[in-house]
């Protein structure tokens, strides 16, 4: 199989492309084929290469490496208008003087006097003009636009997705092939490249139904066989409208900035529109390859929902190696700038220096620290962003606790808490720096006192980590390390008493 991703360089590489791509993809590797990347980027006005170098960087990251390309529409115009002159000597095409106003009035009023089909006024208002005064005209400089002879009959094929499928050759215009710049159309171009790169399966969005069967006749016409179709349901947003711009960000850029893991977005992208038969929602890439299938492509609209591929990829870091996973946050964070904290600042903040635990900010965990921090903030995380948020009480100074935090567990006694952090300090101090018996101390100080675990677990939760809610103590106190958390439970314990005075 030969396949292709045809994208035009208008815009970022949105899910929708993205999905094509990955379908294309999955098919290439599961048959030992080829995957072709072409861009087709004969809109001049609209093409920026910007836009190819978001789309190629875009494929790479979700790890879709192709075989051969990238190829440029535009490079291949001459070709484009061979074929398109090829079919006018072959008599498949015509030669079209009439101004475009004209034509539009002629249309109008065939339509308005309800005349049926115009697909063929076309070719009517060309007659007027005999062959040899056409020739002449021609030759004397006079642009014309080439339109392809839509033969009468039906075109048929058998849809990878749809099965078969036709279209009354009746209905479809006598289209445009060469523009009267000379410039060849998208779907002469499209066809021209398909058949010269020996694509075997086009593979794309159900947006290029109505495409196909012109494609065809330009095959047939040309005497080459055509490549199989297959055509892919539409997105759409949850609701069932069709998703659009205020649906909110869709590019694949936007959800790789949100911390969205590769793999991730290409298991969410591969269950748009295609369904595995089993209650498997969570694929590596490499089982997609194998489970992969057309007859599996749904034919109705693919619903896209954002929230769902959040969930997907917790699920995704929730079973990631700690090492990738601990390397894609770094990765992440160096590219970011620093997310904003998740609550306003009312109260509370830290005093300086005392809680400022060590004062170098960034990553200056130990590496095992580090990797503690990554497991335990993993199965708590649904992207990058919300694990690099989770990760700031231990990656930089603790510069606030939470005032609802603060109200709900320290304020609630606050002698009996600052008197109960003192305590906390001094055991914990005494005791071997490791996750068990670190937390037997806090739970003794609970039964000494004859409260519940979570009345000790709580406020000293809250002192460590300006939080109400983080991973277990003692995977926090372990992080942290002794040093700082020292630190952090006296800052907590000396600020409740001055608070009290
Ligand atoms: N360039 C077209 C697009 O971006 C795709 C052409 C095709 O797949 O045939 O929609």
């Amino acid at each position: 199989m030969r396949l292709r991703f045809a994208p035009s360089p208008t815009g970022a590489l949105h899910v929708g492309g993205a999905r094509t791509a990955l379908f294309n993809w999955l098919l290439a590797r599961a048959s030992g084929g080829d995957f072709v990347l072409r861009i087709e980027d004969t809109d001049r006005d609209r093409s920026r290469p910007e836009h190819v170098d978001a789309i190629v960087n875009g494929l790479a990251w979700l790890g879709l490496d192709w075989d051969e390309g990238p190829r440029f529409q535009a490079a291949g115009t001459d070709r484009h208008r061979q074929d398109a002159l090829a079919l006018l000597e072959a008599g498949r095409a015509y030669r079209d003087f009439t101004p475009q106003p004209e034509f539009a009035r002629a249309r109008a009023e065939a339509v308005a006097a309800g005349r049926g089909s115009v697909a063929r006024l076309p070719r009517t208002l060309a007659g007027r003009v005999s062959a040899e005064e056409g020739d002449r005209r021609a030759e004397a400089g006079e642009p014309f636009a080439v339109r392809f002879k839509v033969p009468d009959g039906v075109t048929t094929w058998e849809d990878l997705v749809h099965g078969a499928a036709q279209f009354d050759n009746a209905e479809i215009e006598d289209f445009v092939i060469l523009r009267s710049d000379g410039s060849p159309t998208y779907n002469l171009a499209v066809a021209s490249d398909d058949a010269e790169a020996a694509i075997t399966h086009v593979v794309r969005g159900d947006d290029h139904l109505s495409n196909t069967p012109k494609q065809i006749l330009l095959y047939q016409a040309w005497g080459r066989p055509p490549p199989s179709f297959g055509h892919l349901p539409l997105i759409l947003a949850p609701g069932g409208a069709r998703l659009s711009k205020r649906h909110g960000a869709q590019s694949v850029d936007a959800f790789r900035a949100e911390g969205v893991l590769p793999h991730a977005m290409v298991n969410f992208l591969a269950l748009l529109g295609w369904s595995p038969g089993t209650d498997q929602e969570l694929f590596r890439p490499d089982e997609l390859v194998s489970r992969f299938s057309l007859d599996r492509v749904l034919k109705k609209g693919a619903v896209f929902d954002a929230e769902k591929l959040r969930w997907l990829n917790g699920r995704h870091m929730a079973r990631a190696k700690t090492e990738d996973l601990a390397a894609a946050l770094r990765a992440w964070t160096a590219t970011r700038a620093r997310p904003a904290p998740a609550t306003e600042s009312l109260g509370a903040r830290v005093p300086a220096p005392a809680a400022a635990g060590t004062a170098t900010a960034g990553t200056a965990l130990p590496e095992a620290s580090f990797l503690r921090m990554v497991a335990a903030l993993a199965p708590r995380s649904r992207t990058l962003a919300e694990m690099a948020q989770a990760a700031q009480p231990y990656l930089e100074p603790l510069e606030r606790w939470d005032p609802k935090a603060v109200r709900k567990t320290w304020r609630r006694d606050p002698t009996w808490t600052a008197d109960l952090l003192a305590d906390v300090s001094a055991r914990l101090a005494g005791a071997p720096w490791r996750e068990e018996p670190l937390e037997e101390a806090l739970r003794e100080l609970a039964r000494e006192r004859d409260v519940g675990a979570g009345r000790v677990f709580q406020p000293v939760r809250v002192a460590l980590t300006g939080a109400s809610a983080s991973p277990g103590i003692g995977d926090v106190l372990m992080i942290l390390g002794r040093d700082r958390s020292l630190r952090r439970v006296d800052a907590a314990a000396s600020w409740i008493r001055s608070a009290l005075i």
